[in-house]
């Protein structure tokens, strides 16, 4: 009998930040197929494993798409105990359905093990709560990136997470104003969110620019809105056992977060 093909969201970079039913999984796995945006430490979790590299980076997406597809099938229909290994969550931003449906249509069954999303780990780095009572009811996941490849932006909660924008921060301050965000509403970057380098700056719609620079070649997350507010009273010093909350006055100033 096949075993169910492993979906499992590594989380936004750290090894440690995996779910210890990912970790577990991770363990009993003969074949991984992991993305470019996981953590190499991971492997120590499946060291006898076979790990392929399905990173999409520099590749045409629809090319490396077919291909990964084609690859889980494949190994899954060998009969091996497969993973698919994902950064962040596999439901968000993954491409989970192409992959999910490519398992179906062969009659190969899945499990889903969830993973921190990167504006989880963004939230968690700089101690700012996604919502707020009173004031942030509702969050919205969103890429700033469409389908074919253009800038977008949006205002469709109280808080909006970009994801994808990291390239193009300034065109998205443009967007972000077009959406309808007020030119001072805050704006919190974070870069490889929930890793030891971790990064993240703040700005407002306006001034949204001056990030690029700080977080040039780094995956980064775009906060806009009241989760994107400093709590009062947060200061930059680290305590033991916490991670320092991230305040970059204007204009922008690296603050790198200690991990735990
Ligand atoms: N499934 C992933 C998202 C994949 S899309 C998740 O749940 O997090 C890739 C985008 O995710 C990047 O362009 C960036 O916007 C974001 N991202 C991934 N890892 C990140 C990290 N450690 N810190 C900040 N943003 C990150």
């Amino acid at each position: 009998m096949s075993h169910p093909v492993v979906f499992i969201g590594a989380g936004p970079g750290a090894a440690d930040l995996i779910t210890v039913r990912g970790a577990r999984r991770l363990a009993e796995a003969e074949v991984v197929l992991f993305d470019a945006l996981t953590d190499p430490g991971l492997r120590e979790l499946a060291p006898r494993a076979r790990w392929v590299d399905v990173g999409k980076r520099g590749f045409c997406h629809a090319t490396g798409q077919t291909r990964i597809n084609a690859l889980l099938v494949k190994f899954a229909a060998l009969g091996l105990r497969v993973v698919r290994l994902k950064g962040g969550d596999p439901s968000v931003f993954g491409r989970l359905e192409e992959e999910l449906q490519a398992l179906a249509a062969e009659g190969h069954t899945a499990e889903i093990v969830p993973g921190i999303t990167a504006a989880i780990a963004a939230a968690a780095a700089t101690q700012r709560p996604l919502t707020r009572r009173g004031s942030g009811r509702s969050v919205s996941l969103t890429t700033a990136m469409t389908r074919t490849g253009e800038l977008q932006a949006t205002r469709t909660a109280d808080t909006e997470v970009f994801y994808m924008a990291g390239r193009q921060l300034a065109a998205l301050s443009h967007r972000l104003r077009g959406a309808g965000w007020a030119p001072d509403t805050p704006v919190c970057v974070v870069s490889r969110a929930g890793c030891v380098d971790q990064l993240s700056s703040d700005h407002s719609v306006a001034t949204l620019m001056e990030a690029s620079v700080l977080h040039t070649g780094r995956p980064a997350v775009v906060a806009v809105g009241v989760g994107a507010r400093a709590l009062p009273g947060a200061t930059p010093t680290a305590r033991a056992g916490l991670q320092a909350p991230c305040r970059v006055e204007s204009p922008a100033r690296p603050v790198k977060t200690p991990s735990p």
